[in-house]
């Protein structure tokens, strides 16, 4: 396999392109060797610029759950294309997808769409702080909500509880009302809580998918839920990965909690910018035009976006391949932890619905910390020969691979194939 094209482009775009990527994710730091450059993908294949085509698990990190191109997406799109691409005015499918949200959330009554989600979360946040007149937010270690300077506070455990910024830039006063809890550890949320009384509210992600998948106990968001609102604070369910992808109604409709704030993005805009954040009429009425929170958007609620929302939503409610999902992830586990069993690889393998990924530890993963006893090194190896046996996934251990609905049983026995060659590698390395 040569990746010749994607190394020129790569080097060229070093220029003016910072790394020669939009998104640090995009960059091959922690695999080693040079991004990929990709010309064009269909269904559940990605092609490179040198004519390489991979499965693609990667899926955009997330949005393109129907696979690339789904025809229905695609029409509709060229259709809105023809009637012009922006007009700073209400449209009648901004109505139409702020329906097909609300219905499929029920603590949502209203929404406002915005272009991403990290302005889903940093509105989101805002609004909470808004509604109950409080400055303090609590995170999860390792959870990601965008690059709002409020929530990019080290996620590395130590120093995490600090409140230490985890980027240049972020000054202190940005972050020294964010406090940090342990996931899976209502304890620790309860200590907080206990040491503040200006906390406007918790957020996380329902299902963490951003230090790979750490899936959460069985009650952790209903009891959260519960003794949040006992505090007078609000839940913010950032369910911008798992929205329409954990289920239609997403995390909350499987755990069967209405969070007070959610926020949404990737699979809402099916390929497209868009994010939203919902919430119950009360809590919403304090968004401008309504109330005194103000949050604007020049392209928000574009009308093309609009139109592959509506139709992404549409054609996976339709599909509802949620129970195929569990059924696809679980095969994917299997040859996971046969391959690695057969190399005397160890690992331990996380999944939750159309999210899974391998961690290259033999502890148990259910927060940060142990998420990070991974042996990165094996990962790069892995990625690599998963690589050349044409399946494309995220150049990093902490990133969950997601599925597509247009994943085939041809796909699937081509990820086993690469999944033995790429443990056998890892065994050997
Ligand atoms: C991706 C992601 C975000 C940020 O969304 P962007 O569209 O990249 O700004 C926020 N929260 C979670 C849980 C995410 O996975």
């Amino acid at each position: 396999m040569e990746f010749k094209k994607s190394q020129e482009l790569y080097n060229k775009g070093l220029e003016n392109l910072v790394g020669s990527v939009n998104s640090p994710v995009r960059a091959f730091a922690s695999v080693g060797g040079n991004p990929l450059f990709i010309k064009k993908a269909k269904g559940s294949k990605i092609t490179d610029v040198d004519g390489n085509s991979y499965i693609d698990l990667v899926l955009s990190y997330g949005p393109m759950i129907l696979g690339h191109r789904h025809k229905k997406v695609q029409k509709a799109i060229t259709k809105a294309l023809k009637n012009g691409y922006s007009f700073g005015a209400s449209t009648k499918n901004e109505i139409k997808l702020a329906k097909i949200v609300c219905d499929a959330f029920p603590g949502m009554d209203k929404v406002r769409f915005v272009n991403s989600g990290t302005e889903a979360v940093l509105s989101g946040i805002r609004l909470a702080r808004a509604f109950t007149g409080k400055d303090k937010i609590i995170k999860f270690s390792g959870c990601y909500h965008g690059h709002q300077d409020a929530l990019l506070v080290a996620a590395g455990s130590g120093l995490a509880t600090l409140s230490l910024p985890g980027s240049k830039g972020v000054p202190e006063g940005a972050v020294k009302n964010t406090l940090i809890a342990n996931y899976n550890d209502l304890d620790s949320v309860k200590a907080h809580f206990e040491a503040h009384d200006d906390i406007a509210g918790v957020i996380l992600e329902p299902v963490a998918g951003n230090m790979g998948v750490v899936t959460p106990t069985n009650n952790l968001l209903k009891e959260l839920k519960e003794y949040v609102n006992a505090k007078g604070a609000l839940l913010i369910v950032d369910e911008v990965m798992t929205g329409f992808r954990s289920k239609f109604g997403g995390a909350q409709e499987l755990f069967d909690v209405e969070a007070d704030i959610t926020c949404l993005g990737k699979v809402i805009g099916g390929g497209f910018p868009v994010g939203a954040y919902g919430a119950r009429n009360e809590i919403m009425e304090m968004v401008a035009p309504l109330g005194g929170m103000y949050q604007a958007g020049t392209l928000s609620g574009n009308p093309i976006a609009m139109a592959a929302g509506i139709s992404t939503l549409t054609t996976l409610n339709k599909q509802n391949p949620y129970e195929r999902f569990n059924e696809v992830a679980a095969t994917i586990e299997t040859y996971l932890i046969e391959a690695a069993r057969e190399h005397g690889v160890e690992i331990t393998v996380n999944r939750f619905g159309s999210m899974i990924n391998p961690f290259f530890t033999s502890k148990t993963v259910t927060n940060f910390e142990e998420a990070q006893s991974s042996d990165t090194q094996k990962f790069a190896t892995f990625f690599w020969e998963m690589m050349h046996n044409g399946v494309f996934l995220p150049p990093s251990q902490f990133e969950a691979w997601f599925l597509s609905s247009a994943l085939s049983e041809k796909d699937l026995e081509k990820i086993k194939k690469a999944i033995n060659a790429a443990m056998e590698k890892v065994a050997a390395s």
